[in-house]
């Protein structure tokens, strides 16, 4: 038998497998299964994109580029963040296969065994699994109380942090409750990271997916430019998960040590697939506003129809998920709701917050509707 090492051992398989397997189990027996639980855009990608990958891989643009990204796209990611107030330069961006590499890379670069990383619950379910991983110790601090928003639990979060945390998470707008967060809290949070000199990953991903605000980007925050390491990608704006490409953006000393772990592991992203992504970043506005306003008349459905199973569902103004408020013990309610009414979702417990379930309605109007009635039928609400 194997002698495994104890970073390995300490992080549990990903929640939403069981989900996964569970539903892949139940379509092979010819159910017909409304999947709400994947997080990604059910929206195939912008055809000009996909051409441009085409003639990048006709080109010939098949080998490996410079390990942290060809210069042009990391140009183009400069001048991105630029535009959202960053003060940003294409040597202090590495170009990623996709965020979860950024942010792989941004945990093991600044987190040492016994270090405190606070994440703000319910979180995505990587960010404990990557602290676990890199040794460091966990810190949570519960949003569920106040709607998910961050504002009301700053008071919360300064009792949390202190001179000896590290590293604080910030997801806005969030995965998984759709929240975007104030400016208010924003700035609650760099006066926070100021006083005890945390590092703070802002992580984007879902910074093109907002209905009516605009969300700020914490780097561009006074006080902010020398500790925050800004994380985005290409999957959820453009509806790119398969293709593997996201950034991240640090002062260029956390850069040039992050980039010794990226050379040495996956040396570089896809060459193709990079040049894809300048066309993605350049010249895909109509698309994502396509997209964008697809998700927003699935949100706002789909509020509707909870609110009048008497379902009232604190909703967030981005990213394309919502935590529907089940009972607390929200793993059996997954299990019996994908069991029973063949509606798959992922238990808020996967994400710290127990008594939700989370929603993903990146699916069709008619599959959403379809999701509530079964789950009323069968009283899952
Ligand atoms: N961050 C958040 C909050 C996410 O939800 C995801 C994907 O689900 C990622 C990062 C990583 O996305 P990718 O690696 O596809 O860029």
């Amino acid at each position: 038998s194997f002698d495994f090492a104890a970073r390995v051992e300490r992080v549990e398989p990903s929640a939403t497998l069981a989900i996964s397997n569970k539903a892949s189990e139940l379509e092979a027996q010819g159910v017909d299964v409304v999947d709400l639980s994947v997080g990604e855009p059910d929206f195939p990608t912008p055809q000009n994109i996909i051409d441009a990958g085409q003639d990048a891989m006709d080109a010939g643009h098949t080998g490996y580029t410079s390990s942290n990204g060809i210069r042009e796209l990391r140009e183009a990611i400069a001048e991105k963040l630029r535009a959202d107030g960053v003060d940003a330069d294409a040597d202090e961006v590495i170009v990623t296969p996709g965020g979860k590499q950024a942010l792989f890379e941004t945990f093991q670069t600044l987190i040492d065994d016994g270090d405190e990383v606070v994440l703000l619950d319910p979180a995505w379910v990587s960010y404990e699994a990557m602290t676990k991983l890199s040794g460091g110790s966990l810190n949570r601090v519960d949003l569920a109380p106040y709607d998910f928003q961050l504002e009301p639990a700053l008071d919360d979060l300064a009792e949390a942090v202190s001179n000896d945390t590290e590293l604080l998470v910030v997801n806005s707008p969030s995965n998984p409750t759709g929240a975007v967060y104030s400016d208010a809290a924003l700035e609650g949070v760099r006066d926070l990271a100021v006083e005890h000199d945390i590092t703070v990953i802002s992580d984007e991903m879902y910074e093109q997916i907002t209905y009516g605000v605009e969300p700020t980007s914490l780097g561009s925050l006074d006080g902010m430019a020398d500790r925050t390491v800004t994380v985005n990608g290409f999957s959820k704006a453009y509806s790119m998960t398969g293709w593997r490409l996201g950034y991240v953006h640090a002062p260029e000393e956390l850069i040039s040590q992050a980039a010794k772990l990226h050379s040495h592991s996956v040396s570089c992203a896809v060459n193709f697939v990079q040049r894809a992504g300048i066309e993605a970043i350049t010249n895909t506005d109509d698309a994502v506003t396509e997209m964008r306003d697809a998700f927003r008349e699935r949100r706002d459905m789909l509020v509707d129809l909870f609110a009048e199973h008497g379902v009232d569902v604190p909703v967030g103004d981005g990213a394309f998920y919502m935590m529907l408020p089940v009972d607390e013990d929200d793993a059996a309610w997954c299990e019996g709701a994908i069991e029973d009414a063949h509606v798959a979702t992922v238990p808020g417990s996967a994400f710290g917050s127990p008594g939700y379930a989370r929603i993903s309605y990146a699916a069709s109007e008619e599959r959403l509707r379809e999701a509530v009635e079964r789950l009323a039928e069968h009283d899952y609400i």
